[in-house]
């Protein structure tokens, strides 16, 4: 649709107006505030029995919907901003670079406040429907579970397309979260079950979205300097959030990669040969979407490169397995997803060091890689001082799909090729927890095998690129040996020596 004047007048109207009541500058300052140093499984205890004994459960628990929803729309549009940032950098044919963008490093910001978010509500819901039906609880505090529950999904089911689009992967993980609660999930996986996911459905919702964000990019920069809370929250973290460490400088040592607190420990894509790329994907293991995606790559004829959480490794052996069958890299990205720079000694250990110890037993191996999430503590030594004591090597990106935040597949892949152009090699970001995720990398790999000759691109696995990088012929691509952890960092170092 061609946008002409009054209605581009009527859409900032109402953009303002709708972005205004859900600002969370104008809202309470409840609404969207400091996650907590680490929303491990104690402080969600702490948490929950806060809200319990709160003089109105009922409000604080659907007020987290609220607060949700207002996360969503804030991210959308530093969303729209970093698509303009992007296009302005296209235009001025320059590489794009994290570093010196600001809506990057807010957006960063976002997605842990909704990631924190999801984890509490989750846990939250969980916890109520176990008291709802306790019997050895007494009736009141039953019928109190049932009441706070019952608010909770009646704004849950919210007819507002907005809150549709921002609820909806919520409702997806809490159904997930209380089948397997209550036993009820299948063990056993058959790929072949896994539906294929498609976004026939979605396209109403799709609509809603694209058209708010067709708004907030008419808008142009909304952000502006007027969200003074999180620019001051960004500041106070940038030291903690920087995120790109020492791109293209020289390796230390004859080896261009090894487990090292220097760049020679950290995988950045800008170094990869010419077209050369790595499909990454984050957080999962999970049965639905990464089953899916295995499905996708097999038919595509490509592989990827899995880092996952320890605490999703520990609920999806049957995915851990499929992956490993399959010869694709099972790496470690940490045991529940926190910003690694703001946790205490204890915090890292269980994070790194007992994360990286799940893993080598799941996987069968070592994780030969780490990466931080949020990419935060990739520039802190002592953070990386750790990855490398256990032999494993940092992994970062240089191409951010946003696909956390961005439900639209083609918009994903749009996003992605613009940065692929620009970068000509490297690592991509996607999440294996995401059906827009799914859609969107099989699409791109589609796109990727349609460029030919000097365009071609090549995908490799991150251990596979790093081994030839290293001048080390990269080991069978199916069944790797087992490995004794004991042993494994003196046969990652020594592997060439
Ligand atoms: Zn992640």
């Amino acid at each position: 649709m061609r946008i002409t004047y009054p209605i581009l007048l009527s859409l900032l109207l109402t953009s303002c107006a709708a972005y205004k009541s859900v600002d969370p500058m104008h809202s309470p300052p409840s609404t969207v505030r400091e996650p907590s140093s680490s929303d491990d499984e104690t402080n969600l205890a702490t948490a929950f029995d806060m809200m319990m004994n709160s003089s109105n459960p009922e409000k604080e628990f659907v007020d987290y919907l609220t607060r949700q929803k207002s996360i969503f729309v804030r991210a959308e549009a530093n969303l729209a901003d970093f698509d303009h940032e992007l296009d302005d950098s296209v235009a001025a044919q320059k590489n794009f670079a994290f570093d010196d963008s600001k809506t990057y490093k807010k957006l960063i910001v976002m997605w842990g406040l909704s990631h924190r978010l999801q984890d509490k509500i989750i846990y939250h819901y969980v916890k109520l429907t176990d008291m709802a039906y306790d019997k050895s609880l007494p009736a009141s505090k039953r019928k109190m579970a049932k009441n706070i529950l019952h608010k909770f999904k009646a704004k849950l089911d919210s007819k507002d397309p907005m809150e549709k689009i921002s609820f909806d992967e919520l409702k997806t993980e809490i159904a997930q979260a209380i089948k397997e609660r209550q036993g009820m999930t299948n063990k056993s996986l058959n790929p072949a079950d896994v539906p294929e996911v498609n976004f026939k459905d979605e396209q109403e919702k799709l609509k809603t979205l694209r058209a708010y964000r067709d708004q907030l990019r008419n808008l142009g920069k909304i952000e502006q300097d007027s969200d003074n809370d999180l620019t001051q929250k960004i500041e106070r973290d940038s030291e903690k959030l920087k995120i790109v460490d020492a791109a293209g400088r020289e390796p230390q040592s004859e080896l261009r990669f090894k487990p090292s607190v220097g760049p020679d420990g950290n995988v950045m894509g800008l170094v990869f040969p010419k077209n050369v790329w790595a499909l990454t994907y984050d957080d999962g293991p999970n049965p639905t979407h990464t089953t899916a995606i295995l499905n996708n790559l097999q038919t595509l004829g490509i592989k990827a490169t899995f880092f996952w959480l320890a605490e999703n490794v520990l609920r999806y052996q049957s995915v851990v397995d499929l992956v490993k069958e399959r010869g694709m890299p099972r790496e470690n990205h940490s045991w529940t997803h926190p910003q690694l720079p703001k946790l205490d000694d204890a915090g890292l250990q269980k994070e790194i060091v007992q994360s990286t110890a799940v893993d080598t037993k799941a996987y069968g191996e070592k994780p030969r890689f780490f990466r931080c999430p949020y990419g935060a503590g990739n520039s802190v030594p002592k953070i990386r001082g750790m990855i490398a004591d256990l032999g494993m090597i940092h992994v970062f990106w240089n191409v951010d799909t946003l696909d956390w935040q961005d439900k639209d597949p083609d918009s994903i892949v749009e996003r992605a090729k613009k940065q692929m152009a620009a970068a000509g090699h490297g690592v991509i970001l996607f999440h294996d927890i995401h059906p827009q995720s799914v859609i969107a990398s099989r699409k791109l790999v589609e796109w990727s095998q349609t460029q030919k000759d000097a365009n071609a691109i090549r995908w490799v696995t991150i251990p596979e690129i790093v081994d030839e990088m290293n001048g080390v012929t990269p080991p069978p691509p199916v069944e790797p040996k087992p490995v004794d952890p004991a042993t494994a960092s003196t046969k990652v170092n020594g592997a060439v020596k």
